[in-house]
């Protein structure tokens, strides 16, 4: 559904406008490699859209939750000219009518950045991740509180645009990453290889309570490294992911 329509919808139906609803959190999704396998680079194969193994039903348990999900995903190739941007909206017809009809979910949106990075592979645009500019921009259009939303993403650039746009993030670690150029930024708020137990432990960091967010205000390396200060029930996100607790193993509590 477009940005337009829905908020067309959402104002009927609230009769305020988005920015006067109050935010809700959501997951911001990667697309390639994390929700489905990585793509062809020119996007040829007629069924390209292959779920990574437990990503729809993951999906479904976060929407189950009350979370907005919303996919935000690179695709320099629009802008190197391996395919359309007619193709790729094909695809995302394709891969929201799946998710509906395999898992019944309906996601909110999909953000897309068809820009090319630098010579030098940095962003030369707002939207391409590392930069937040698609998060920011969905948390705006959507009604989102970025502050208690997460990235899901396959790479350390999902990570770093989750924390640049003020959101926790956590990495599905499918071999997308291969650098692993890390510095405060790209510090994942959690690491998983798969799909399951990253929800159960995503899950228990994320209260339905709306609440004011005594975290709003710290940098993703104090949410690293200091000790957990909100204890109130009803909290959101009052416990929070530490990743040297599951970098190889998930306990059964935090
Ligand atoms: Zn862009």
């Amino acid at each position: 559904m477009s940005t337009t329509l829905n908020d067309f919808l959402m104002a009927k139906l609230v009769g305020s406008p988005a920015s006067a609803r109050p935010l809700r959190p959501g997951v911001f999704v990667d697309l390639d490699g994390t929700l489905i396998e990585p793509l062809p680079a020119d996007l040829a194969d007629p069924n390209p859209v292959r779920f990574m193994p437990g990503a729809g039903a993951a999906i479904a348990r976060l929407r189950e939750a009350g979370l907005a999900v919303v996919i935000v995903t690179n695709q320099s190739g629009i802008a190197r000219g391996y395919f359309s941007r007619a193709q790729f909206a094909r695809l995302q017809d394709v891969l929201e009518r799946r998710l509906q009809e395999e898992f019944g979910v309906q996601i909110e949106d999909v953000a897309v950045c068809p820009h090319s990075p630098d010579a030098r592979g940095r962003p030369a645009c707002l939207c391409r991740k590392p930069a937040p500019g698609m998060l920011t921009r969905a948390a705006r259009a959507h009604g989102l509180d970025l502050a208690r939303s997460w990235m899901i993403g396959d790479t350390l650039d999902d990570v770093e645009a989750g924390h640049r746009a003020g959101a926790r993030s956590v990495l599905l670690d499918s071999g997308g990453e291969t650098e692993w150029r890390l510095s405060p930024l790209r510090e994942p708020d959690g690491r998983f290889n798969a799909w399951e137990p990253l929800v159960d432990q995503l899950l228990t960091a994320v209260s339905p309570l709306p609440s004011p967010d005594p975290l709003r205000a710290a940098s993703p390396a104090q949410m690293l490294d200091e000790p957990d200060r909100t204890t109130g029930v009803g909290s959101a996100l009052s416990v929070r992911l530490r990743p040297s607790l599951f970098a190889s193993s998930i306990p059964s509590a935090l």
